[in-house]
Order: C-alpha cells, then sequence, then structure tokens
C-alpha cells in the first residue's frame, strides 16, 4: 500500500529552501522562522500549501543566490569577464610601449572579457527565468516522477539529488527537473504530489513550489 510505504519514512525536518536554514520537525512551521519564506512541506502525500497569488515575494537573500552567489555559471562569467578586462586594459597601456605584445593582451582581454560576459548572461537569463516562474508563475498541481542521485558532481564526497516532477498545462502534461543538495529528498518518492509554478507565455520556466534545495 502506497501510504505506508511514506509513513515508514519519518523526515528529520526540512532545510528552508530561501534561506538554507535546517528546521527539525519538531520545530517546523508553515513558514521559515529565520526569513519568513513559506517552507517545502516534508517528503510525503500531502501536497501543502498552494502558492499565495501572484506577485510572490522572494527573500532578497534567495534572489541574490539564484543570480550571482550559488550560480556557478554567472560566478566564473564574471571572474572570467573581470580577468578579460583587467588584461584588455593592460593591453592598452603596453600598446605604446610594445605594440605586438601590447595588441595580444588587448586580443585576450577582448576574446576572455567576451567569454565571460556570454556566459554570465546566459546563466543571469535561466536563473532570472526561474525568478520570474516562482514570483508570477501560475499554480499547477504536479508530481514527482523521478528521484536520482546526480553523480556528475560531487561536493565535499556527496551528490545533489536530481528531481524530475511532471505537472499539467491546459490539460498537456509539461516535464520539468531541479538539483537539490538536503539529503531529506532522498526519502520523496514518484507519485509524491507537489506545486509547481510556471509562465503561462512559456511553460518550460517553471519551479516547485516552494522551492526545494
Ligand atoms: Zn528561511
Amino acid at each position: 500500500m502506497q501510504h505506508g510505504m511514506f509513513a515508514a519514512n519519518a523526515p528529520s525536518g526540512v532545510t528552508c529552501p530561501w534561506c538554507k536554514r535546517h528546521w527539525q520537525a519538531g520545530a517546523l512551521g508553515a513558514e521559515c522562522g529565520n526569513c519568513g519564506g513559506p517552507l517545502p512541506p516534508p517528503p510525503g502525500p500531502t501536497r501543502g500549501h498552494g502558492p499565495p497569488p501572484a506577485p510572490r515575494h522572494l527573500p532578497d537573500k534567495y534572489t541574490r543566490d539564484v543570480l550571482l552567489w550559488k550560480n556557478v555559471g554567472a560566478m566564473v562569467g564574471t571572474i572570467f569577464a573581470a580577468f578579460g578586462g583587467l588584461f584588455g586594459f593592460l593591453g592598452l597601456g603596453l600598446v605604446f610601449v610594445l605594440l605586438p605584445l601590447g595588441l595580444g593582451f588587448v586580443g585576450f582581454g577582448v576574446l576572455f572579457g567576451g567569454i565571460g560576459l556570454a556566459l554570465r548572461s546566459a546563466s543571469r537569463r535561466s536563473a532570472l527565468r526561474q525568478i520570474a516562474a516562482l514570483t508570477h508563475g501560475y499554480p499547477s498541481e504536479g508530481q514527482i516522477i523521478a528521484v536520482s542521485q546526480d553523480t556528475s558532481e560531487t561536493i565535499n564526497g556527496r551528490h545533489p539529488y536530481r528531481i524530475e516532477y511532471v505537472f499539467q498545462v491546459n490539460g498537456q502534461p509539461v516535464g520539468g527537473s531541479t538539483r537539490a543538495w538536503d539529503v531529506v529528498n532522498a526519502l520523496r518518492r514518484p507519485g509524491e504530489p507537489l506545486w509547481v509554478v510556471f509562465l503561462p507565455s512559456d511553460p518550460s520556466a517553471n519551479s516547485i513550489w516552494p522551492p526545494i534545495n
């Protein structure tokens, strides 16, 4: 029986998706006592509270993390762009001293800086789509279809969980996926209900609500 399978795995609590503070199962409310963001329900057969009406206010720290501090592409892109800018600047000075070396530095700076800016803007674009879905998206009842470990990435000997889900848009199923580090995700099972928010103009911009981490 499905119900017994969930009940057997008593969750140990949940990590706030917005500020990353961990809450023990006993101290769990509907909202995070630290940042005020809505907390996801523990793994299990409960869908939990639906998303509040749009536009939803996201904690500022979360928006900054998604856009830059926890966004590897945007971070690497920013660093590349900064190095490119530095080399380009040095090259401009060197042009007057040693022309070929100066031009080499400028060329390197433009190439490096260009790659950095392109990476930064592509990474920010996908983060902005996710923020737009969380802030303005329409709610839809969704379901987990698979939970696996993503062995392509390892931090401190641990792999993130890859959670795939499906939700309905005008009666059509649309799939989405997210990556999460919280070990509580090992307890999530296919078939578990959840809320998804998506942009009606582009349902590929979507997120679990509240986000899982
Ligand atoms: Zn929080």
